[in-house]
């Protein structure tokens, strides 16, 4: 068992690393107390990975890491969401990645005896990388496989990297998630069922994690425009059809993303590390008064749940 503590590798903390956020008070994540920060979503979200960028690096790392053991672990600055413990690196030596999964934003290897639970948070990124490869700022985690290393880098610190004994879906954060977008439970028929006698603005059920994970504020966006429903429009108020209508648009969304990824792939998780985004050219996030791609009419902007939403006045009803 080994716990590598570089000594002239990296300050014990990154110099160059951001400012945090404001923090807004206390939440409990598993067995750690950690301060909760919270970002300005918007300065962030655009960059940030969603759902399609988190499964393209479950899939870019899965054939470096499955089947393979960890020989140590390298923690820089365990100052993550939630801090990792001095622990985590006697816990993961020697345990084999017997598969590597996804649950919402989640990565997960599953070590037999328990997992690692990765967040990529506002600014993560994995990367499968020679032994030996200098670190840079930011690189806060490596996950040591012999020869080859798992990279976590996150300038901004809101991704974590959590053991969890048992199953993953066991942990607070995953327990009460819903389902997946890209999964057979969601369908027009199940948001038919989980918008009944519900006012809230679909779009902000869309977002809300509880009911599906993984739709983030500019898909929610992308697939209302692409369904012809207004973001404001009460979630309980929609048809069968339109629900029907709306569940393909996400699916279409996230997959059209995901093709994208896929063929950048090998470059970001080999090479430089640069998650980037996978966004497709957006037909109105973000593009506040400039003409719908489909019908001219400018594009509008409005506050929901403190978060920006964009949408034709006129192809969206
Ligand atoms: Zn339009």
């Amino acid at each position: 068992m080994q716990f590598i503590r570089p000594a002239n590798d990296i300050d014990s903390h990154c110099p160059t690393c951001p400012p945090t956020s404001r923090r807004i008070g206390t939440a409990r994540a598993g067995v750690h107390f950690a301060t909760f920060i919270v970002a300005d979503p918007q300065e962030t979200e655009k960059a940030m990975p969603e759902l399609p960028e988190v499964e393209i690096t479950r899939r870019g790392i899965e054939p470096h890491v499955l089947g393979r053991r960890i020989s140590s672990v390298v923690v820089r600055d365990s100052r993550l969401r939630w801090p990792i413990p001095d622990s985590l690196a006697r816990t993961l030596t020697s345990l084999k990645v017997e598969a590597v999964r996804r649950r919402a934003k989640y990565l997960i290897l599953e070590l037999g005896k328990g997992c690692l639970i990765i967040h990529l948070g506002m600014s993560g990124s994995l990367r499968v990388l020679n032994t030996g490869e200098r670190a840079l700022p930011h690189d806060h985690v490596d996950i040591v496989f012999g020869d080859a290393l798992l990279r976590f880098r996150d300038p901004r610190r809101f991704g974590c990297v959590i053991w969890q004994a048992g199953k993953a879906e066991q942990h607070p954060l995953l327990r009460q998630l819903g389902v997946e977008p890209l999964g057979t439970e969601f369908s027009g028929h199940f948001l038919h069922r989980a918008t009944r006698n519900r006012k809230v603005a679909i779009k902000q059920l869309l977002m809300n994690q509880l009911v599906v994970v993984g739709v983030g504020n500019i898909y929610a966006s992308e697939s209302l425009f692409r369904a012809g429903i207004r973001p404001q429009t009460r979630a309980g108020r929609l048809s069968r059809e339109r629900c029907i209508t709306l569940a393909g648009a996400v699916v279409d969304t996230l997959q059209e993303s995901l093709r994208a990824g896929g063929s950048s792939l090998r470059d970001y998780v080999q090479s430089n590390g640069e998650l980037g985004c996978f966004q497709l050219q957006t037909m109105v996030y973000d593009r506040a008064g400039a003409p719908c791609r489909r019908c001219s009419t400018p594009i509008k902007e409005l506050r929901q749940g403190q978060r920006s939403t964009f949408y034709c006045p006129s192809c969206q009803k």
